[in-house]
């Protein structure tokens, strides 16, 4: 009875910890390799995964779910004082059993992004699944709104989003095999006052995933994006108090969502079997605020 217990627990902690990727075959024949990413150690089959902004916030839980789950991660951020930020979630993915390495880069300066993967492919070979996280956000009313306010978001939301997309498809389309996952926003979807920069960013990268999948599927690259909704990350902590209450209201749930809750879907996206055949789709994690949208 105990030994049967105990082989039910393995079972199930094989099953919950295996991530799978079709390989591409030249013929066509696609072959899936499932390797159990055992606990506390790289995967053999670990992917590499980039994650653009995962200093902080979102992105940092997303890079620790996933080098948690023993893959190999790049941590990227912009600024001089994230350095030591971005150096302590390395230790912590190395001391939980995954790889990672963290490099600095503008996601809305093309050339730091060709360095940010030719230092990435440096340190692991390639790129797998990239996750394109890196967010700013200035907001006013569309009546003060200054040119360099509703450009600098463009240039870091919208266009880097770009950026990386078209340096990890020169990548990816050689081997036939990859996975981007975008971080868009229910503001992209549903609006929001104060935000036509954040919004207009947002919905293009919606827009642009949808593109970017019909264009890439022949190379057997999936692109996904998820929408969260009010995250309490230091993004959010910028917001009037009294505005967050009324949004909070306004939410199905009546909460502000977490960060490992974002995680937890782009987990599945960047690894499980199963999205190998889902392409080209908007996944929402907002406790309900933009249902139907
Ligand atoms: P956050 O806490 O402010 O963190 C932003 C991250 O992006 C930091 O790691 C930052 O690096 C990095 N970053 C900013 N500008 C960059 C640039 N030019 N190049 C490279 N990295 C850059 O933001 P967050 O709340 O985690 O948001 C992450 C993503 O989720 C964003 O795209 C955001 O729009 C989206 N999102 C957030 C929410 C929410 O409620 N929090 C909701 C919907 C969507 P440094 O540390 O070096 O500055």
């Amino acid at each position: 009875m105990m030994f049967a217990k105990v082989v039910l627990t393995i079972a199930a902690l094989a099953v919950s910890t295996t991530n799978a990727f079709v390989q591409h075959q030249p013929l066509g024949v696609s072959r899936t390799i499932t390797k159990s990413s055992s606990l506390n150690m790289v995967a053999d089959d670990a992917k590499v995964v980039l994650v653009t902004g995962s200093s902080r916030g979102l992105g940092k839980a997303i890079a620790l779910e996933l080098g948690k789950n023993g893959q190999k991660v790049i941590i990227n951020y912009v600024s001089d004082g994230s350095a030591d930020a971005a150096a302590a979630t390395v230790e912590e993915i190395k001391a939980a059993g995954g790889d990672a390495v963290a490099i600095q880069a503008d996601s809305s300066d093309p050339d730091s992004i060709k360095k940010l993967f030719a230092e990435s492919v440096e340190a692991f070979g390639t790129v797998d699944v990239l996750v394109n996280n890196a967010g700013i956000t200035k907001d006013g009313l569309v009546m003060r709104m200054k040119p360099a306010q509703w450009q600098a978001v463009i240039d870091c939301n919208l266009s880097g989003v770009f950026y990386c997309t078209q340096a990890f498809f020169k990548l990816a389309s050689k081997k036939r095999t990859g996975r981007i996952i975008n971080i868009s926003s229910v503001v992209g979807q549903i609006g929001n006052p104060g935000q036509a920069n954040y919004a207009a960013a947002k919905g293009g990268v919606i827009g642009m995933a949808m593109a970017n999948a019909k264009e890439f599927s022949s190379r057997g690259i999936t692109v996904n994006t998820v929408c969260p909704g009010f995250i309490a990350t230091d993004m959010v902590d910028k917001l009037d108090e009294a505005y967050l209450e009324t949004v909070t209201a306004g939410i199905p749930l009546k909460r502000l969502g977490k960060p490992e809750e974002v995680a937890g879907m782009v987990r599945f996206l960047a690894l499980d079997p199963a999205c190998d055949y889902i392409t080209g789709h908007t996944f929402n994690v907002d406790g309900g605020i933009a249902m139907g949208a």
